[in-house]
């Protein structure tokens, strides 16, 4: 079963959806290297990833292929039915993790979980995950699923470093999947993240996933459908970051969202 690489970045794909250009950028993607593609059924480009996957010269099995059930899909006889719709848009028959996306709007931690549990027993699904959890709701998730939770994945970067969740994440084996790892585009011209960078001759992004890379079971997925960004990103993980570099990103941890709306789990 291929399971995450946890020391090379992932791929995201939120906001690729034209469909030529996610195919394309799918594609270019694992033929540089990359094995863990992430989508979701709210990003409307499962169709685009499938394809982009059977274009690419590397077999199906050796991808890492995440998707995500959308909010208003999580009750029990939605979640059968759509994450089959999602493997029919993907064009195939499983999926390496298949996530809940938010716990908020049709979930209901008992009936969804049962069915995502039972996907996994049918084969259809070969991990399960979480998205956007408080540390409570993990716990709950833990009691209903027979299979431990693979990955937890939530907002992480420079600004948002997530210490509860990774110490969870250590203490219950499962990975922190970092998304937005550059601050959707705003760590770039961080200057402390600039100076890091100059000192390495890389790049800020280099940077930014490099420091999630050495974080213990943090897997990053930038999205990209640039060419150039997109071996850029894979290429960090080739960056060596110092102990005097980790020191100072860690004092840019200031708790700021990217992604955060009035009925997010956190605004509870
Ligand atoms: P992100 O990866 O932090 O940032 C993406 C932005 O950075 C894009 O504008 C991209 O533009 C740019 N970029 C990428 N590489 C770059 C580079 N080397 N140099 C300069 N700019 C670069 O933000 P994100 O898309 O929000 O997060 C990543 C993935 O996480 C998503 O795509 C999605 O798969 C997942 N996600 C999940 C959730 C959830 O609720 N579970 C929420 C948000 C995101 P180009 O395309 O032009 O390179």
């Amino acid at each position: 079963m291929t399971d995450i690489d946890p020391t090379r970045p992932g791929l995201g794909t939120w906001e690729n959806d034209v469909f030529d250009e996610c195919v394309a950028s799918v594609r270019t993607a694992l033929e540089e290297g990359y094995r863990h593609v992430d989508t979701a059924q709210a990003y409307g480009n499962e169709d685009a990833v499938g394809e982009g996957i059977a274009a690419a010269d590397v077999d199906r099995e050796d991808v890492f292929l995440a998707t995500k059930i959308d909010t208003s899909n999580l009750g029990y006889d939605d979640v059968h039915a759509t994450a089959r719709e999602s493997l029919e848009r993907l064009g195939t028959d499983y999926v390496d993790l298949l996530y809940v996306h938010w716990p908020i709007d049709t979930y209901e931690a008992g009936e969804t979980l049962r069915a995502f549990q039972e996907l996994a027993d049918e084969g259809l699904v070969r991990r399960v995950g979480v998205s956007n959890f408080l540390p409570r709701q993990l716990e709950e998730a833990a009691a209903v699923l027979e299979d431990p939770v693979c990955a937890h994945q939530v907002e992480l970067h420079p600004s948002l470093q997530q210490e509860e969740l990774r110490a969870y994440a250590a203490e219950n084996d499962h990975y922190l999947v970092a998304y937005s790892p550059l601050a959707r585009g705003r760590v770039l011209d961080d200057p402390v993240i600039e100076e890091v960078a100059a000192k390495h001759e890389a790049s800020t992004a280099q940077v930014a996933l490099a420091w999630a890379l050495d974080l213990d079971r943090v897997v990053p997925i930038p999205k990209s459908s640039s060419e150039a960004h997109i071996r850029e990103n894979w290429r960090a993980a080739d960056l060596e970051l110092d102990d005097e570099d980790h020191e100072r990103i860690a004092d840019l941890d200031r708790g700021e969202r990217e992604i955060d709306f009035r009925g997010a789990p956190w605004n509870q």
